[in-house]
């Protein structure tokens, strides 16, 4: 079983897919963390960033390592372990411009299927994976069993991207998330619904009701 977990920045796609996974025993692809990993070693080698073809270049040549244990997540990149460096407001703020340039989509896209194929063989009990980002229905897995948009809106992301990251003020959170939103659009495929998906506002439900709605739908 494959589940498409797709949806906006503060959405809450990240802690509900993984909570949907561990719940069904099922594996978990964090997709975002791929583009953020490659985003880390461009930075990490002073590649310029709009040099596509040099990016390109280091998708393709980038070892990456990412856990697929809904439980324990972490990504080592060239043998670094760069789990915490990842989620780095210098990685959030850049990231964007990783994920649209085509060459490193179609590299890592190709890595994720990989991925999903390896789960999908696994076999029971755990011969499933729930995969989460932003084109998973409609690129990654069109074939999954089932398709989810989560939504949230606005201030709501807002909310719970400042629960994670403490500090910045609510004007800094509001540019961030308006800013990724806008660049995230750029890439066309954010904007096509998937057919068949379900779409679960996530605004006035806890964690813990977004991945109950979510498990039921997946064992129907
Ligand atoms: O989900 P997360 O915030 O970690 O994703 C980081 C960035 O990676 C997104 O803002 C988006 O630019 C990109 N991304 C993508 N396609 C995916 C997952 C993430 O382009 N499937």
């Amino acid at each position: 079983m494959i589940i498409a977990v797709d949806g906006p920045s503060g959405s809450g796609k990240s802690s509900t897919a993984r909570g949907v996974a561990s719940r069904l025993g099922l594996r978990y692809l964090d997709t975002g963390a791929t583009y953020r990993a490659v985003t880390w070693s461009a930075l990490d080698r002073g590649l310029d960033l709009d040099d596509t073809a040099a990016v390109a270049q280091r998708a393709r040549e980038l070892e990456l390592e990412i856990s697929t244990d809904p439980d324990h997540q972490f990504v080592i990149a060239d043998g670094t372990d760069v789990t915490a460096a990842i989620r780095e407001p210098r990685i959030s703020e850049v990231v964007s411009k990783i994920a649209t340039n085509l060459d490193v989509r179609k590299e890592l896209i190709r890595r994720q299927r990989a991925v999903i194929d390896a789960a999908q063989e696994a076999g029971e009990p755990s011969g499933g994976i729930v995969v989460e980002g932003r084109d998973i229905a409609t690129v990654v897995a069109t074939d999954a069993e089932l398709k989810v948009l989560l939504t949230a809106d606005q201030e709501a992301r807002m909310a719970r991207r400042g629960a994670e990251l403490g500090s910045v003020t609510a004007e800094q959170l509001r540019d961030q998330i308006v800013r990724r939103d806008a660049d995230d659009a750029t890439v066309s495929e954010f904007q096509v619904a998937s057919d068949g998906a379900v779409t679960v506002d996530s605004t006035y439900m806890t964690l813990d009701e977004v991945v109950e709605v979510i498990s039921r739908l997946a064992l129907e």
